[in-house]
């Protein structure tokens, strides 16, 4: 099914502020959110849809993303099951509750005892992990192992918490809501359930292993597939590799973002690399054949009689490969002149031989420069 605009979701146009986001958003979210219209699975999906917009339009940098890319600067499908872009969006539920500043409001929004089910399933948290790699394994993508320490869901009682054959049951001094209404006076105060602390159910007989939490750290090996052209400040997302849900809820995404060590020879600009090539004046003078580096071996560039410091050439294509697969970046090449140190006498004589055949023809650079400077002086 084709997704709808975010901004047509919101009913905002494409210049709307902050504040007519948020307006819009909660406005609608109101409307819409499944407590106020329970069993109905259009006003759901409207929900979830409204979270999703909001979620996006909110943040600058996805907007951005967004405005340039359309829903496809999101889809989790791009390079090798990793979005580019920060992806994985929010529980809906989240996105309201931080519109609406937690409970207070969303009591008063729905005439109270409107809070989220505490035995429903909650998504595992989202984690990130930061990972240094090589230029060239930026440039050329590679695989790595990684070990990350995270809850997971326990294999002894499958996550539920309870002993091997027994089941949790529905706590009944709140009957499951998580807390309880007390009266003081003309006020009704909600609290938290003391009996099950909030969580709705009673686990008799807790798993041995969790403690009765369902979850427990573990440490694992991920393998990550790095695509080629990834740069420092570049998110892999690591699909239900973030830490369990709880009550059966699906596991968070874990983010792995980037950060490349700097190369001794290579500049990156992009997808563009530079390197600075010195050759000898007298190549300089003459022209050369030269050698150059590239992230794949040499390369051999001629340069031209009068060859001057400073001058740039382009290899073509031999940069670095562009993430979203639009071929490769170029590598230029900067001429650097080195200006000959510790001669010999010889070579002093040679040097001043040389000199004195000179007769400011083959130095139009410096002629120029003289004559500009004659002008001022004046
Ligand atoms: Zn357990
Ligand atoms: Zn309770």
């Amino acid at each position: 099914m084709a997704k709808r605009d975010y901004y047509e979701i919101l009913g905002v146009d494409k210049s709307a502020g902050e504040e007519e986001l948020k307006k819009a958003y909660r406005k609608a979210a109101v409307k819409y959110h499944p407590d106020k219209n329970p069993g109905d699975k259009t006003a759901e999906e409207k929900f979830k849809e409204l979270g999703e917009a909001y979620e996006v339009l909110s943040d600058p940098q996805k907007r951005a993303a967004y405005d340039q890319l359309g829903h496809a600067a999101f889809d989790r499908r791009a390079g090798a099951g990793f979005g580019r872009q920060a992806g994985g969006f929010h529980d809906p539920f989240d996105v309201f509750r931080e519109v609406f500043g937690g409970g207070s409001i969303f009591e008063d929004l729905f005439g109270g005892g409107g809070r989220a089910d505490p035995n429903q399933a909650r998504r595992g948290q989202d984690l990130r992990y930061d990972m240094e790699i090589s230029f060239e394994e930026a440039a050329h993508g590679t695989d790595k192992d990684i070990t990350v320490t995270k809850p997971e869901r326990c294999e002894v009682c499958n996550g539920s918490g309870a002993e091997g054959g027994t089941h949790p049951r529905t706590c009944p001094t709140c009957s499951g809501r998580g807390q309880v209404i007390s009266s003081r006076g003309i006020f009704s105060i909600a609290q938290t359930c003391p009996h099950c602390q909030g969580a709705g159910q009673i686990i008799d007989k807790p798993c041995k292993t969790c403690r009765g939490h369902g979850r427990r750290e573990r440490t694992s090996k991920i393998k990550l597939r790095i695509p080629p052209g990834v740069d420092s400040g570049s998110r892999l997302r690591s699909a239900g590799n973030g830490e369990a849900g709880v009550l059966g809820g699906s596991p968070g995404d874990l983010y792995v973002v980037l950060h490349v060590k700097p190369h001794d020879m290579f500049q990156r600009d992009g997808d563009d690399l530079l390197c600075e090539v010195p050759v000898s004046f007298v190549q300089a003078s003459l022209g050369a054949e030269i050698e150059v580096p590239t992230l794949n071996g040499k390369a051999a560039i001629r340069i031209p009689a009068g060859t001057q410091p400073g001058t740039m050439f382009r290899l073509k294509g031999k940069g670095i490969k562009n993430l979203q697969g639009y071929g490769h970046g170029d590598l230029h090449v900067r001429i650097n002149v080195e200006v000959p140190s510790h001669l010999t006498a010889a070579q002093k004589a040679k040097l001043q031989e040389f000199s004195d055949l000179c007769n400011g023809h083959e130095s139009p650079i410096s002629r120029g420069f003289f004559e500009k400077a004659k002008k001022l002086f004046q």
